[in-house]
């Protein structure tokens, strides 16, 4: 479990489940366990809600049929949960 957070301006953004070792480059919506950011509605891009720069992009992976969201480099933190 790791925490995503804004490189910008440090606020948290995400609980996500990670799987695998290796940099963090998405996020898949169904391992988002809990969000500042309000994705029911899944926005095509994802903005800190602190400071309101842009984070992430929506990406589908129809060969996997799941959404994610493809973050962009060094614009965003990750720390694991302790
Ligand atoms: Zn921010």
């Amino acid at each position: 479990m790791i925490i995503i957070s804004c490189g910008h301006c440090k606020a948290d953004l995400a609980l996500y489940q990670k799987v695998g070792r290796g940099g963090l480059q998405r996020m898949y919506l169904e391992r988002i366990l809990k969000s500042s950011i309000d994705l029911s509605d899944a926005p095509g891009t994802l903005l800190c809600p602190n400071c309101k720069r842009q984070l992430a992009t929506k990406v589908y992976f129809s060969r996997k049929n799941k959404e994610a969201y493809q973050l962009i480099r060094a614009v965003f933190n990750v720390r694991p949960l302790k």
